[in-house]
């Protein structure tokens, strides 16, 4: 008999690890709740992954099994459910973040284990260790092979280890997304019924956004990260649909295909790079002049910044723990360009923040956009205005977000940060003021970061 160590692959189909653990015969599947790793992560995810913990036990039990939970660190707890239950080895899924490299390190230490590739398509030692930009990245990822989903282990072969430790009551101050596997798969079906054919055309519109907000994009990033749903799985249906297609739809479905593709870019520069969590990927000879003014951050945070299209991100991100993609790289490049705040501050936010938080495509992203990463533009500054005027300029995904500003006409709403301060307090007292000038804050950052570059 085996253990299976369930991390963040809260899921029993196309569960790699778990496959192959039941291909050795029986298995007893395990969860620990590891409160030092759970401090890490902010409440609502944490809240969001023991409901995704509760839904797996109530799936295990369905199949005649159970979900056995211990609380402790994972090397003490499956050492000590290895002797009680005399198994043989532990099977378990490898992951990149560092924290998480400890623990299986500590528990590979310990016990005999297999160490599987679960949570991206392609494993990163099979690709080079660096690339120069994400076009490269992706010719070598699309040329690897893909495998293709994992069976579920059947019931029998699942030990019941008939355990009513119950999984921690946690709560969050939003409402989350329903857990687990069945909840994942049920919102790729609608994806697929009605948005991934035409996914490219609808994933930048901000009114889409608003009115159908799963099918515009997929919504699935919460799963993903708890991995309540495989990637193989996802892959093998998108690629149906896919070879199915025609034209268009076909381009569409391929977009999302490629859209997989930065997630796994992130991990693999995680995997290679233990320290993108904190360090500045790039190399700048010179130090970057951060500004990093409090109130601006704090401004930032409520978002009370004056610029509607980053308020509005902000109080999505702050009343649903999602951000669409468009406004995540607005909000983003605005505080660490516009305010010159320190990225590492954004995305601690951002951690805290998210129900879908996942450290690779967080700090990846957010190195990316504030141009420490891997964008192979030297200096890339999103302008808060033009990219409301591209993207929202029925002012839909503003005024859903940003009451104050329900009245006033879309366009003054596209133009609110350039108008003068007599027209914006007679529009919309209410609002925010703009906390930067938008000319002079694009060029200290330019100029900040040309210095850091020693381009000055
Ligand atoms: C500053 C910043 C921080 C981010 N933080 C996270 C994060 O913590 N967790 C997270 O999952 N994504 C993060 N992203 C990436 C992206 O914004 C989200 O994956 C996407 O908005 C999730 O919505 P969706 O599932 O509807 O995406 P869809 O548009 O439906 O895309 C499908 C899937 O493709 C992947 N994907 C798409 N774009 C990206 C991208 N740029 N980078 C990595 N994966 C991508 C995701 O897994 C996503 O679920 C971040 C982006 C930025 C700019």
């Amino acid at each position: 008999m085996n253990v299976f160590w369930h991390r963040r692959d809260l899921r029993i189909p196309d569960n790699r690890g778990l496959a192959l653990a039941a291909n050795d015969g029986e298995v007893l599947p395990v969860y620990v709740v590891d409160t030092d790793l759970l401090k890490q992560v902010g409440k609502r995810q944490r809240t969001f992954f023991m409901n995704g913990v509760r839904e797996l036990k109530r799936r295990y039990r369905s199949l005649g099994g159970d979900l056995l939970v211990r609380a402790g660190t994972p090397a003490d707890v499956l050492a000590d459910v290895t002797e009680e239950y005399g198994a043989d080895r532990v099977y378990y899924n490898r992951h990149y973040r560092p924290a998480r490299r400890n623990r299986q390190r500590r528990v590979d230490d310990r016990l005999p284990t297999k160490a599987v590739e679960d949570l991206l398509l392609v494993d990163p030692r099979r690709l080079d260790s660096e690339y120069a930009n994400h076009s490269r990245f992706y010719d070598d990822w699309q040329d690897e092979h893909k495998l293709t989903p994992f069976d579920s282990p059947d019931g029998d072969l699942v030990v019941d280890a008939a355990d009513n430790t119950g999984v921690p009551d946690m709560e969050a101050d939003i409402d989350l997304p329903e857990a687990g596997y069945r909840a994942a798969r049920d919102r790729y079906d609608a994806f697929l019924d009605a948005g991934i054919e035409t996914y490219n055309d609808t994933r930048d519109d901000m009114r889409l956004a608003v009115d159908r907000p799963v099918g515009a994009v997929s919504r699935l990033s919460p799963y993903f990260s708890a991995g309540m749903l495989g990637l193989r799985e996802v892959w093998a249906d998108a690629s149906e649909r896919y070879d199915a297609a025609t034209g268009n739809a076909r381009r569409n479905i391929d977009k999302f295909r490629y859209e997989l593709s930065w997630r796994e870019q992130n991990y693999h520069l995680l995997h290679y790079n233990p320290t993108l969590l904190t360090e500045n990927y790039k190399h700048f000879p010179n130090q970057i002049d951060w500004a990093n003014d409090p109130d601006h951050l704090a401004a930032w945070k409520r978002g009370e910044t004056g610029y509607p299209f980053i308020d509005a991100g902000m109080r999505q991100l702050n009343q649903e723990g999602y951000i669409h993609n468009r406004p995540r790289q607005n909000v983003a490049s605005f505080l660490t360009k516009h305010l010159l705040v320190d990225w590492r501050e954004g995305a601690r936010y951002f951690a805290k923040q998210l129900v879908d938080h996942d450290p690779a495509s967080n700090y990846g992203n957010w190195q990316w956009t504030a141009s420490t990463g891997t964008d192979s533009v030297d200096v890339r500054i999103f302008d808060p205005v033009a990219q409301m005027s591209k993207y929202d300029d029925g002012a839909t995904y503003v005024k859903e977000y940003v009451p104050e500003l329900r009245e006033v006409s879309a366009d003054t709403v596209v133009d609110w940060p350039t108008l003068p301060k007599s027209r914006r307090d007679d529009l919309a007292p209410d609002y925010a003021d703009p906390i930067v000038d938008r000319n002079e804050g694009y060029e200290r950052a330019q100029r900040v970061f040309e210095e850091a570059l020693g381009k000055r």
